[in-house]
Formats: C-alpha cells, sequence, structure tokens
C-alpha cells in the first residue's frame, strides 16, 4: 500500500499512480492533496520538477470523478492555464495519464496551431481543459467555449504568465469565470505583484512552499568557465564534442538569452557535426513540438532555448545545462539548472561567465549560497578552435534543418558504452577539486554521475546546515 492510499484517493487514480510507477508523494503532493481534497483553494510556491502537476491533477480528478456529471457542450468542468503551449501540453499528456481509468476527457488549446479542429472538438465539451490564455481568449470571442460551468480553475506558473504580459488576458478570464468554484494559483516565485494577482483568483487559500529555490541546486555539480564572449560558441562545440563522445554528456540543455543567439548556436553546432535543434518564440509549433520530440526521443542531443521556451521541458534524462550566457535574474539559474539532476539523478551545470556578466555571477552565488568550481578552458584550446568547421554565410542567413537525424545511433552506443565505464564530470576537469571524495560505487560497481561529488562536496556545510535548519533530511528526488 503506498502513501497515496492513504491520502484517500479514489482506487482508478491509486491504479493509474501504479502504472506511473509513483510510489510515494513528492513534498508539494502530501501537502496539497487532502486540503485539495476537501474543496480548498491553494496558493502554491512550487516550480516544474517538483510533482506540482500531480499535485493540482490527482485531488481534482478525484473530485470530478466522485461526481460525474454530462459533458456540456462548449463547457469544461476544470480549466488550467498554462503560460506556454510545451507546458500546457506537458500538463494534458501528465493528466491523460493519471485519468487513464476514469471516463473523464482532456483536451488542450494552444495558439500556432490551426483553430478549426480546436472549435470542433470543443464542440462536444470536455472535462478538463488546458489552455494557454491568448487561445483561450479567442475561443471565448469565437463562442467557441464558455467558462460558465468551470468547477476547478488552476493558474499555473504565475510568475512567468506575468513575464509574458498576459495580466490584462488573466484579468478577463477571472471575470468570466464563476463565482462559485476552487481555485489553485501556482508560481514559482511570490513577488508582490504575483500575490496581488492571485488575489483576484483565490480566497482564503492553504499556503503551500516547496523547495526553497535556492535549494534545488544541491544535486548539481556547478561549474564556471571564465571567458570572452567572441570565444563561447568555440567552448560549447569543443566540450560538446568531447563530452558527448565519451558518454559524460548524453542530452544537455543549452541556455541563451536571445532567440536570435540560440539559432545562432545551432548553426555552429551543427556546422561541427553536432546534432541540435532550438526552441525559442519565434519556432512554429511544429518546429517547436519536433525539436522537443526529437530531444525526447535521444535522437537529437543538445537542444537549445531561450528561458521562456524552456520553463515548460520536462526531460529526466538531461546530464548537462549549459549556460551559454548567464541569466540577469538569479533565480533564473536556478529553474534553468533544475532542469538536470531530476528525478533523484545527478546533473552538471556549466556556466560560461563573460568580464560583463560577473555580477550575475555573484549574485547567483549570492542566491544558490554554492560557488561554481572554476572550470580551465581546454588544453590547446585556441588551436582547437581554429579547427572547427563555421557554418557558410548562406547557413547563418537561412533556416537550419533542426531535425538531423544521422548517426544518432552510433551516439547512442558511444553513450552506453561510456555509461558503463564510470562516473560522469564535466570533460575539462580532470582532477577533482580538493578535498572531494571519489563518487560512490554503485549496484554495478561503477560510480554514477548522480552522486558525483564535486559541487556537493563543496556545498556540504552551507547546505547540511540549511537542510537541518529546515528539519529536513535527504531531499525527495522530485525536489531535486
Ligand atoms: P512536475 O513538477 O509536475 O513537472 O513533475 C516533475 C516530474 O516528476 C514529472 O516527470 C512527473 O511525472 C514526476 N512525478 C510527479 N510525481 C511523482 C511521484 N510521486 N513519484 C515519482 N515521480 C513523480
Amino acid at each position: 500500500m503506498s502513501y497515496f492510499t492513504e491520502l484517500g484517493l479514489a482506487e482508478p487514480i491509486l491504479r493509474a499512480l501504479e502504472a506511473k510507477g509513483y510510489n510515494d508523494p513528492t513534498p508539494i503532493q502530501r501537502q496539497a492533496i487532502p486540503a485539495l481534497l476537501e474543496g480548498r483553494d491553494l496558493l502554491g510556491i512550487a516550480q516544474t520538477g517538483t510533482g506540482k502537476t500531480a499535485a493540482f491533477s490527482l485531488p481534482s480528478l478525484h473530485r470530478l470523478a466522485a461526481n460525474p456529471k454530462p459533458r456540456t457542450p462548449r463547457g469544461c468542468r476544470m480549466l488550467v492555464l498554462s503560460p506556454t503551449r510545451e507546458l500546457a501540453a506537458q500538463i494534458a499528456d501528465n493528466m491523460v495519464g493519471y485519468a487513464k481509468y476514469l471516463n473523464l476527457s482532456v483536451q488542450t488549446v494552444f495558439g500556432g496551431v490551426p483553430v478549426g479542429k480546436q472549435i470542433s472538438a470543443l464542440g462536444r465539451g470536455t472535462d478538463i481543459l488546458v489552455a494557454t490564455p491568448g487561445r483561450l481568449l479567442d475561443l471565448i470571442e469565437q463562442r467557441a467555449l464558455v467558462l460558465d460551468h468551470v468547477e476547478i480553475f488552476v493558474l499555473d506558473e504565475a510568475d512567468q504568465m506575468m513575464d509574458l504580459g498576459f495580466i490584462k488576458p488573466l484579468t478577463r478570464i477571472a471575470g468570466l469565470l464563476p463565482k462559485q468554484r476552487q481555485s489553485l494559483f501556482f508560481s514559482a516565485t511570490m513577488p508582490n505583484e504575483i500575490a496581488q494577482l492571485g488575489k483576484r483568483f483565490i480566497s482564503d487559500p492553504v499556503k503551500v512552499e516547496v523547495a526553497p529555490q535556492s535549494t534545488t541546486a544541491e544535486k548539481v555539480a556547478q561549474y564556471v568557465t571564465h571567458v570572452d564572449q567572441k570565444e563561447k560558441q568555440a567552448l560549447l562545440t569543443i566540450s560538446l564534442k568531447k563530452g558527448l563522445e565519451s558518454g559524460d554528456i548524453e542530452s544537455c540543455l543549452v541556455f541563451t538569452r536571445t532567440k536570435h543567439g540560440a539559432d545562432r548556436v545551432v548553426k555552429h553546432l551543427i556546422a561541427a557535426g553536432i546534432e541540435a535543434a532550438a526552441i525559442h518564440g519565434n519556432k512554429s509549433q511544429a518546429q517547436r513540438t519536433r525539436a522537443l520530440d526529437g530531444f525526447r526521443a535521444g535522437r537529437v542531443p543538445v537542444l537549445v532555448a531561450t528561458d521562456i521556451a524552456a520553463r515548460g521541458i520536462d526531460v529526466p534524462g538531461v546530464s548537462a545545462v549549459f549556460n551559454f550566457e548567464l541569466p540577469n535574474v538569479p533565480e533564473q539559474y536556478v529553474h534553468r539548472i533544475g532542469r538536470t539532476a531530476r528525478a533523484g539523478r545527478g546533473g552538471m551545470a556549466i556556466s560560461y561567465c563573460a568580464g560583463d556578466e560577473k555580477t550575475y555571477l555573484r549574485d547567483i552565488v549570492r542566491l544558490t549560497g554554492v560557488q561554481p568550481i572554476a572550470a580551465p578552458l581546454p588544453a590547446n584550446f585556441l588551436e582547437q578552435a581554429a579547427r572547427l568547421p563555421k557554418p557558410s554565410a548562406k547557413q547563418l542567413g537561412a533556416e537550419h534543418s533542426e531535425d538531423n537525424r544521422n548517426g544518432g545511433s552510433n551516439r547512442r552506443n558511444r553513450q552506453a558504452e561510456a555509461r558503463n565505464r564510470g562516473p560522469r564530470r564535466h570533460p575539462d576537469v580532470a582532477v577533482r577539486p580538493k578535498g572531494a571524495r571519489p563518487a560512490p560505487a554503485n549496484a554495478e560497481g561503477t560510480a554514477r554521475s548522480g552522486e558525483a561529488r564535486p559541487a556537493g562536496r563543496q556545498n556540504d556545510g552551507r547546505n547540511r546546515n540549511r537542510n537541518r535548519r529546515r528539519g529536513g533530511g535527504r531531499p525527495h528526488a522530485a525536489q531535486a
């Protein structure tokens, strides 16, 4: 019997969780589910990766199933708003999985795809609708959707909604929802303006907060290389070639500050024979989906993303995150590196810090309490850089092919071999930092990157103290 049973969730939901292999609730699930089952409003401070989708989905599905109702044409009983298409698709996928043994339908609507199919599908009505705000309002204006029957409303990633300028659409949507409803409001951060926005949706909420942001970095081995801006591309290409070939890196996310910068990085990587794809707001929905699918399936090992596009990405196996440019908002760094070291695995974050980014680095260190290990430039960097193939002027101007599938299986074979060989570590940090212990051996007798010590060791004192203050022991896998 799992702890989920004790939470009082219906049997078909428990069966779906078993099928997914979830044994224990994550901290946010433990805290949120009982209150939500009682019908309380909820204010959740949590980010993607904590298990918050299940935290709001499971009790909602339980309540909807406990009170079955026929579908109302053009209506829905539960509305989930998400800032990005990718996150909306991911939430809907998860909900379909959790509702597998229930007679509840899940639909998704977001922009960037033709509206016609969405309108006809909504005609029959749905139990659960996951939507981005812009397309939702479009559909309401076209009289393809009414919100009069919403019983449960979830606003996810509120801070990102604000970043994306969704405040007006949200205010309009708030006015269209029935007064009598259950509301859930989630945000990774809770500055005053977000709290004010929350007040428009929730009343007398239960407040749930998990893993203060600065602690999510604990399981990630963090490195920084001080490098000129103009040398970053060569450094990335060289590190990725080495890391992918050795298997130290299986799949990685590269963060750039701009959409244009993401495209440029991809073009250079492809010119150097590294399969890569970009994901950002200027890409069509088809390109974004193709890039993500290729990345998830392991065909494309490198995904280059801007912060906003990357928010919804949940790929359990990301072994490294490269900060090609450091974010100017330190919380964003924690979001980024939270993409690796998920589901109990270890991971590595490598930041490239140019002279004018040093203040960003200082702010990040202050927030996380972790000083990344300095990784030097690779030996013979300049000679290696000079030998790298560059994209032609035509390639740089043209839309690149993002669907380069050649060589995937060879790469996977190399990675499998490397996995059996030993621990994952920064390709250019040859020696363990002073005082670091070797990683412990796993059942196969090989040291695994998950337990790679460098950053953990370096964090040790401070993080242990922080944990102790929180009364926490081992952080839950999904918190990482
Ligand atoms: P989320 O924060 O909702 O994006 O979830 C992060 C990841 O954790 C997803 O891949 C979920 O499938 C997974 N997950 C959520 N709850 C659990 C759980 N109780 N046990 C194991 N994995 C979980």
